[in-house]
């Protein structure tokens, strides 16, 4: 990677190269793609583009590593390494920040205080669990004493989204390397600036050559696929939309690699007339349009309880229209930009839709005045839906929400279920019964109540239906990047 001295914020970046076996490499193939900003829609970089060459040398690399200096790494050694890279991406947390708001168009300010800090806590969290993490033993009669052991999976494929690059890129990878795998990351195309630079960070940490590798590229006919098709990847954790997670499954069938998914979501936020209402309103606030909306955890369904429906309209209106939206770097901003062209033309598609559908816009579904350059959108509330139009069922995936009244709570748990999404849940009442009641029977790996994004990384994270497969967090992560083998030992 060419580092430059960066004099502005909001100029240049950087061309980024792949890390392949500890060092950084141009590409094989002489293929390069542009990175734009999405603030601006200027180009503030080149990637290389791998494929299937730069694939198999970083695979090669990665099945190398399991045997050398890493496996005979003592535990107390790789939790210095983990926590060291942790620490690293603290030391240059304002410089990781503004490359990720450079990539994603997400405030700087989200950046300094979620994304980068939340990075750099998944590798301390994981380094100190792995102190904690045991197997089990059972005896069986007199006859015998079982004990299981566990050892890494081996060659990981971790495939990536550009909505929480770093944040969600060192959620797979701390416990995949706590667990003692190596890896090979494929960033999102979109975003690849902080991966670059985590590569690097991790060498600096101390972790053994061949251990993270980091190839740039698409999905089909790219990088992404041929680390989905290669034989010696052992396990490929993903995070991405539902229907790439379909393709994947198709071409890791071929070897039987283990799989963990985390999807998409059209999570459902549950408004009871006795929530505390300001409080519901200002997380409302955040879980409709916290990074655009470009989180799989936001609650684009709102539900509110006919007595406070128009009382809930009218404040949470008003709060979204004070919403700043703008220039990423500037302190004031509450929302930035769209990841992409694409991707905006499909969210104001969506829009048009819903307008289509019956909707009305109570506010936003458009661009702010003044702002010409970059993918900037108005948040936008659309009432007058009901939950066969395609808004309410679709995932939208940016700062887009529908509010619909109801009066029964059996009528909101059935909307609220009827979706092939399961990923999570937000639910506002003060009556603890119905609080324990309604959260059991929502069909969602994660339930919120009077609360949202609150996370204690031990608990299991994931989505149910088509929201995902299995579960990361904890000790679900090392589940998953680790394989257990019983031992049966006759008395
Ligand atoms: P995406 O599925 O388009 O891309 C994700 C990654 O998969 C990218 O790196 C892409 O290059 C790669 N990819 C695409 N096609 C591929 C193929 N055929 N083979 C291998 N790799 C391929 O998703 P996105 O647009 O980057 O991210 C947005 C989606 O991610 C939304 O649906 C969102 O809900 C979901 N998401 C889910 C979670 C969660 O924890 N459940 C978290 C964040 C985002």
């Amino acid at each position: 990677m060419k580092t430059e001295v960066v004099a502005s914020e909001k100029v240049k970046a950087f061309d980024c190269q792949h890390f392949i076996n500890g060092r950084f490499l141009p590409s094989q193939s002489g293929k390069m793609f542009q990175n734009i900003n999405p603030a601006t829609g200027e180009v503030i970089g080149t990637v290389c583009e791998g494929g299937k060459e730069e694939i198999d040398l970083a695979v090669a690399a990665a099945k190398r590593a399991l045997s050398g200096p890493w496996k005979r790494m003592t535990t107390g050694e790789r939790i210095a390494v983990l926590r060291r890279i942790g620490d690293l991406i603290l030391e240059r947390k304002e410089e990781l920040a503004r490359l990720e708001s450079l990539d994603t168009g997400k405030p700087y300010s989200l950046s300094l205080t979620l994304d980068i800090p939340r990075a750099a806590y998944n590798f301390h969290f994981f380094a100190d669990y792995l102190r904690s993490v045991g197997t089990e033993a059972y005896q069986t009669d007199e006859v015998a004493i079982n004990y299981s052991i566990r050892r890494p999976v081996g060659v990981v494929g971790l495939i990536n989204p550009w909505n929480l690059p770093l944040l969600l890129l060192t959620w797979k990878l701390a416990p995949c390397l706590a667990a003692g795998n190596t890896a090979v990351i494929k960033p999102a195309e979109w975003t690849p600036l902080t991966a670059t630079v985590l590569a690097e960070i991790c060498k600096e940490a101390g972790v053994p050559d061949g251990v993270v590798n980091v190839v740039h590229g698409f999905g089909p006919d790219s990088a992404g696929a041929a680390l989905t098709e290669h034989p010696d990847v052992d396990a490929i954790t993903f995070t991405g939309e539902t229907t790439t997670g379909k393709v994947i499954m198709a071409a890791a069938a071929k070897s039987l690699k283990k799989l963990s998914y985390e999807l998409g979501g059209k999570n459902p936020n549950i408004i009871f007339a006795d929530a505390d209402l300001d409080e519901a309103i200002e997380t409302t606030l955040k879980s409709s349009f916290m990074n655009q909306g470009e989180v799989c955890l936001c609650g684009s369904r709102i539900y509110v309880e006919r007595p406070i429906y128009e009382q809930f309209l009218q404040k949470f209106v008003a709060k979204t229209k004070e919403l700043v939206v703008g220039d990423p770097f500037d302190p004031k901003t509450d929302v930035g930009a769209l990841i992409s062209e694409e991707h905006y033309e499909r969210v104001m598609s969506y829009i048009e839709l819903a307008k289509e559908e019956g909707g009305r816009i109570l506010t936003g579904g458009k661009r702010p005045d003044g702002l010409d350059q970059g993918y900037y959108l108005e948040p936008t509330i659309i009432v007058g839906v009901n939950r066969n139009c395609r808004i309410v069922r679709e995932e939208v995936f940016g700062p887009v929400v529908t509010v619909m009244p109801f009066d029964e709570e059996e009528e909101v748990i059935a909307q609220a279920n009827d979706t092939h999404y399961g990923l999570s849940a937000t639910i506002w009442t003060n009556d603890l019964r119905r609080a324990h009641r309604v959260a059991a029977r929502i069909e969602a790996g994660i339930v919120w109540v009077n609360t949202w994004f609150l996370r204690d990384l031990r608990t299991p994270f994931g989505g149910m239906k088509q929201s995902g497969i299995g579960r990361e967090g904890g000790m679900h992560s090392f589940e998953f990047y680790t394989e257990l083998t019983n031992i049966c030992i006759k008395l």
